[in-house]
């Protein structure tokens, strides 16, 4: 099947939004809702962030990093993230970890290398995948398209406790600072940057709980399921 087209009857479920939105809660909640796949491509950027940390080559290193990744092994079986054959799962999500992702996200040799993984992912079934440019760049076509939002200060304090529950303890200044980086960092990149898709939902979830914003989420799908298009 050739890339970016889909299986009759796979449909995808794009949530884009900043950092600390509460896309992955929530992404998570609604594929197990709807009983289809969740994938968290924010995962393959730490994966790839952390793997550049371990080896300790140069990250702004394009070509250098590309000939990285072409020796590279990633998997993402029931929710952990497997590379080169290593359970990385936990040590992805470090305050570290994001901030460099952040940073080789904006390689080319870094996206050319894992939208196309994306996009084949999404294509074999139906996925409810969580990113920055999942409606805007790799399923342009998706059929279901939400932005979710939050204040930075909300943003920042779901984050520190988070971070916190793994035993982070870092000053609220200090991850407002980091949330402010990436989102300048995420929509500012010239290659696929953090922007609402036209004609995506945008959810603004600072005073909601994530039930509620699965709620809706899970009214809109539904709802356009039931529309033959
Ligand atoms: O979503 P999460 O915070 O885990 O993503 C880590 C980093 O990966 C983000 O800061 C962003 O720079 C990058 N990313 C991206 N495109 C995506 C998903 C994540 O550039 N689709």
């Amino acid at each position: 099947m050739p890339e970016g087209f889909s299986r009759p009857g796979v449909f995808q479920v794009a949530v884009d939004g900043p950092s600390g939105a509460g896309k992955s809660t929530v992404a998570r909640a609604l594929a197990s809702r709807l009983s289809i796949e969740y994938i968290d491509t924010g995962a393959m950027y730490r994966a790839v962030a952390f793997k550049l940390m371990e080896s300790g080559l140069d990250a702004a290193d394009g070509p250098l990093v590309g000939r990285m990744l072409d020796g590279t092994s990633m998997d993402f079986a029931e929710g952990r993230v497997i590379l080169d054959g290593r359970d990385v799962s936990g040590l992805i999500r470090t305050a570290e970890v994001s901030g460099m992702a952040s940073l080789c996200s904006a390689l080319p040799q870094v996206r050319e290398r894992l939208v196309p993984l994306q996009r084949a992912m999404g294509s074999r079934k139906s996925v409810v995948m969580d990113g920055r440019d999942i409606g805007s760049n790799v399923f342009p076509d998706a059929r279901f398209k939400f932005f979710l939002t939050a204040s930075a200060e909300e943003r920042a304090r779901r984050r520190q406790a988070e971070l916190a529950g793994r035993g982070e303890n870092l000053s609220f200044e200090a991850v407002l600072a980091d949330i402010g980086s990436r989102d300048y960092n995420d929509s500012h990149r010239a290659l696929n940057p953090l922007v609402r898709a036209a004609d995506a939902a945008e959810i603004d979830s600072t005073a909601m709980t994530a039930r509620e914003v699965v709620d809706l989420m899970l009214g809109m799908v539904r709802a356009g399921l039931c529309d033959p298009r």
